[in-house]
C-alpha cells in the first residue's frame, strides 16, 4: 500500500514551507516538534484555558506535538479528542489529594534504573525517556517530562544483564518514552541481546509512533522486528479520529510482515467517553488488523482528575459491547491499581443467582437462562504438563497449588501478596494469590 497525504489536508497549509518529502520523513517530523506555546499560537488559535495550561504545566511536563499529530487537530473544537491528547488546560497542572506521581507504584519495583519488575515473569524495560508527541493523560511523566535524564548504554546493558540473570523473566516490554524513536539499528541492538537470552521467549514493544509519528514504520523496520519473533507491538490509538490513511499504512506494514498488533487504549472523560466513541474505536482497531487488547481505566496520577470516569461508566461500556458486537471488538477493561498493585480486569456481572445444581446468568439482552452444573466437579488434569520447543516436558503436580508462581530467588525485602489479571487467563485464576516481587 502506497502512503499518500491526501487523507492530511491542513498539513499544507500548516506547513507551507514543507516538501512532501520532508513531511513523510519522520526525522523531520521528529525534529519539528512543536515545543513552545507561541510555535503552538502560530499554528492554532487556543481557548484561554488551553494557553493558561500550556504556561501552567511548563514546569511540569513536556509540550511536544509532531507536526502530523497537529494536522489531525480540529482548529474550530477545542473537544477534538486529539487536541485534548495533545494540548494541556489549566486542570492538568492541579493536582488533587490522592494522586500519585508514580501512580502504578513502579518506582519501589526498580532494581536497576532501566527495568521495573512487578510481575513473576515479565519485566518492562525503560529504553528512553522521549515520545514523538507528549500526552497530556501520560501517567509515567515522571520519566518522559525529562526529569530523570535518559537511559544510557551502560543503563541499558545493566537492565539487559538483570534480564539475563532472571531465569524466570520470559516476557520483556521494551516501553519508555517510545522505542521507535531509536534508529532501526539501534533498536535491533537492543532486541539483539534480549533475543540471545534463553529464557526471554516473548518481546513486547509499546509504542504511540504508528499513532502519532506513522511515517516511522517503514519496511526495514517492520522486517527487523520480525526476525525477533515472537515480538508483538502493543499500540495506542486512543479515538477513531486518530486511524488515518497514514495509521493504517504503519499498522498494515507490521502485520504484513509478520508483527501482530494490539491496541491498548485509555478511557479519558469527554475525549473518548461515549459508547459511540469506543465502539468506533475497537471496530476501526480491527479493519487495520490492530486488536483490542485493553481498555484502561485512568490512572490516579498527577494532574489528571478531569479525565478520569466513574469506574462503573466503563463497566457500562462494556456491557455496550459485549454481546452487540463481535468479541474480537471486545477489550478488557483493566485498572492498574495504585501503589503498585497491578493490573485488574473488570466486567459487567453476568450472574444473577448461583446454585448447587445451576447458575442463573443474564445475557446482552437482559434475558435470564440456566446452565447446570455437571456432576463431576473435580478438575484436575491426569497429563498436565508444560511442553517447551526445545522437546523439553515438565510434569507438573497435580496440587492445583502449583498455579502458585515462584517468588524471584532474590527478592530483596517486602513481599506484597496480590492478585494479577493480566491476561486472559486472570478470572480462572482468581482465587490464586501471586507472590509478587516488591523490593530490589
Ligand atoms: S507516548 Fe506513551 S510514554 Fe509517551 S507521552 Fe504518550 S503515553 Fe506517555
Amino acid at each position: 500500500m502506497s502512503r499518500t497525504s491526501t487523507d492530511l489536508p491542513a498539513w499544507k497549509r500548516l506547513y507551507p514551507d514543507a516538501s512532501d518529502e520532508q513531511w513523510n520523513d519522520w526525522r523531520w517530523q521528529a525534529r519539528n516538534l512543536v515545543r513552545s506555546l507561541p510555535e503552538l499560537e502560530e499554528k492554532l488559535k487556543l481557548t484561554e484555558d488551553e494557553r493558561r495550561g500550556c504556561v501552567d504545566t511548563a514546569g511540569i511536563f513536556r509540550l511536544g506535538i509532531s507536526p502530523y499529530y497537529l494536522s489531525l487537530i480540529d482548529p474550530e473544537h477545542p473537544s477534538c479528542p486529539v487536541r485534548q491528547q495533545a494540548i494541556p488546560v489549566q486542570a492538568e497542572a492541579r493536582v488533587r489529594p490522592g494522586e500519585l506521581r508514580d501512580p502504578l507504584g513502579e518506582d519501589h519495583n526498580r532494581p536497576v534504573r532501566g527495568i521495573v519488575h512487578k510481575y513473576p515473569d515479565r519485566v518492562l524495560l525503560l529504553a528512553l525517556d522521549r515520545c514523538s508527541t507528549y500526552c497530556r493523560h501520560c501517567t509515567r511523566r515522571r520519566i518522559t517530562s525529562g526529569g530523570e535524564g535518559d537511559f544510557n548504554r551502560d543503563e541499558l546493558q545493566r537492565a539487559v544483564d538483570y534480564v539475563a540473570l532472571h531465569s524466570e523473566v520470559r516476557d520483556v516490554l521494551i516501553s519508555g518514552g517510545d522505542p521507535f524513536l531509536f534508529t532501526t539499528a539501534k533498536l535491533a541492538e537492543l532486541l539483539a541481546m534480549l533475543r540471545a537470552i534463553p529464557h526471554v521467549e516473548i518481546i513486547r514493544i509499546g509504542t504511540r509512533v504508528p499513532v502519532t509519528l506513522p511515517m516511522r514504520v517503514d519496511d526495514e523496520l517492520a522486517r527487523m522486528l520480525r526476525s525477533f519473533a515472537p515480538l508483538f507491538v502493543i499500540t495506542h490509538f486512543n479515538h477513531a479520529k486518530e486511524i488515518t490513511q497514514d495509521a493504517r499504512v504503519a499498522v498494515e506494514t507490521l502485520v504484513d510482515r509478520g508483527v501482530p498488533v494490539e491496541n491498548q487504549a485509555v478511557l479519558m472523560r469527554g475525549v473518548n467517553s461515549s459508547l459511540i466513541a469506543i465502539k468506533d474505536l475497537m471496530h476501526q482497531c480491527l479493519t487495520m488488523r490492530a486488536r483490542p487488547y485493553y481498555l484502561h481505566q485512568m490512572d490516579v496520577a498527577q494532574g489528571l482528575e478531569h479525565l478520569r470516569t466513574p469506574l462503573e461508566f466503563g463497566v457500562e461500556l462494556l456491557r455496550g459491547l459485549r454481546g452487540h458486537t463481535s468479541g474480537l471488538a471486545v477489550p478488557h477493561l483493566a485498572i492498574d491499581l495504585p501503589d503498585g498493585g497491578g493490573k485488574v480486569t473488570i466486567q459487567p456481572d453476568y450472574v444473577v443467582e448461583k446454585r448447587d445444581t445451576e447458575t442463573i446468568l443474564r445475557n446482552y439482552r437482559g434475558e435470564h437462562y440456566s446452565y447446570p452444573e455437571p456432576e463431576e466437579k473435580e478438575c484436575a488434569v491426569a497429563y498436565d504438563a508444560i511442553w517447551y520447543p526445545d522437546g523439553r516436558v515438565e510434569h507438573r503436580p497435580a496440587n492445583p497449588s502449583a498455579l502458585d508462581v515462584p517468588i524471584p530467588s532474590d527478592a530483596a525485602s517486602a513481599i506484597a501478596t496480590r492478585e494479577s489479571a493480566d491476561d486472559a487467563t486472570a478470572s480462572a485464576h482468581s482465587l490464586t494469590r501471586l507472590n509478587v516481587l516488591a523490593g530490589g
